[in-house]
């Protein structure tokens, strides 16, 4: 039996400073770190529950939306400013895990979920350098079907698991953060670290850094968005790939596009490439199609995941053209 302390934090700072005197970890829904310390790939000596935590969504000042941390999933996705203003947020949401986990999870816990490599998961008998910094990686030459195509390292290949981390990519969303020496605002997409060689750390939050909450900027272009997920089921599974865009067109071209990738790298991947390559184009499949290629010339499949490069291009471009279709009159 593994001893751990349990406390429900009353505000941000009674979170904060219950944090700091132990080695503690944020408890959100517990939907995905209650099954890590099942595993004993986490073995944090406190809980501290954000539950309690601001969970409303507010308008900004600026025509966005504030969504305070401990908001869950559920509510996220089926406000009535998100689903109108920010359709594609709910779907990426909608397509995530089951009703009862989506029920659960919040969204603080929803940015720092785990990847979902069983290796990682396999503390009996697996090598896994984000588990074990440098005990080498079993994912790299076993079993990869699930595995990132852009943005891995020799060290580590894992994808980042959240759909709707993707959709905040897309969307520009900012993070708001909170520690004892003050409060910061990061960029969803400058949250999630690379691997290189370092795959156990994820972020770029501080030790007891507390996310507080997630900010959509206002946007035109958001309200005309979708999200495609492509699993091996159609419910109850993570992305092999999925695709978040939001497109605005001038006559026959593009003005303006957002585009993000889930289930390809390790961590919600923004396309920025293809964004350039597309704005002023044609909004035709060719444009498309050139580009997913500018988006994906990095890219470096694996043994057992190549199917990815196509999947993803043509996810990209069926994305976009069910987009354009919407924005014709
Ligand atoms: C069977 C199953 C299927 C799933 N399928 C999908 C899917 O298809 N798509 C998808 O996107 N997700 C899926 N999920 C994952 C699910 O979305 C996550 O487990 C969930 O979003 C995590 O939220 P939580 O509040 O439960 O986090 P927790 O499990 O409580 O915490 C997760 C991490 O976040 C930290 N944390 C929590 N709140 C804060 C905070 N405010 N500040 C700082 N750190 C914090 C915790 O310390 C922990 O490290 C699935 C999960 C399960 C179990
Ligand atoms: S891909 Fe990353 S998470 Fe998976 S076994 Fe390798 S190091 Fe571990």
């Amino acid at each position: 039996m593994i001893e751990l302390s349990y406390s429900r934090a009353t505000d941000a700072a009674d979170a904060i400073r219950r944090a700091e005197a132990q080695a503690a970890k944020y408890l959100g829904g517990g939907t995905n770190l209650v099954d890590l310390m099942r595993e004993t790939v986490e073995v944090p000596s406190a809980l501290i529950d954000v539950t309690g935590l601001p969970a409303e969504i507010e308008e900004t000042d600026d025509g966005g939306l504030m969504i305070g941390a401990a908001t869950r999933n559920t509510a996220v996705a089926e406000h009535p400013a998100v689903r109108t203003r920010y359709p594609m947020l709910t779907r990426a949401i909608v397509a995530g895990a089951s009703a009862q986990i989506r029920n659960m999870a919040t969204v603080g816990g929803n940015l720092l979920q785990r990847t979902r490599c069983t290796y990682f998961y396999d503390t009996d008998g697996s090598r896994c350098n984000k588990r074990t910094p440098g005990e080498g990686c079993d994912a790299i030459e076993g079993f990869n079907r699930i595995h990132a195509i852009l943005g891995g390292s020799s060290a580590c290949v894992a994808t980042h698991p959240s759909d709707m981390c993707v959709a905040l990519a897309a969307l520009d969303a900012l993070v708001h953060l909170r520690s004892a020496s003050g409060e910061r605002t990061v960029a969803l997409c400058d949250l999630h670290r690379l691997p290189e060689d370092r795959p156990d750390v994820e972020t770029v939050l501080e030790p007891g850094e507390l996310i507080t909450a997630v900010q959509l900027p206002a946007s035109d272009l958001a309200a005309h968005s979708t999200y495609r997920k492509v699993r091996d089921r159609s419910s109850y599974a993570f992305a092999l790939v999925s695709v978040a865009a939001a497109l605005q067109l001038d006559g026959d071209a593009v003005a303006d596009v957002r585009l993000a990738l889930g289930g390809v790298a390790p961590k919600p991947w923004r396309a920025w490439r293809a964004e350039e390559a597309l704005r002023g184009r044609p909004a035709t499949e060719a444009s498309f199609l050139e580009a997913a290629d500018a988006e994906l010339a990095d890219a470096r499949p694996l043994a057992g995941n190549a199917f990815k490069l196509d999947l993803t291009r043509r996810t990209i471009v069926a994305v976009l053209q069910q987009l354009t279709e919407g924005a014709r009159p």
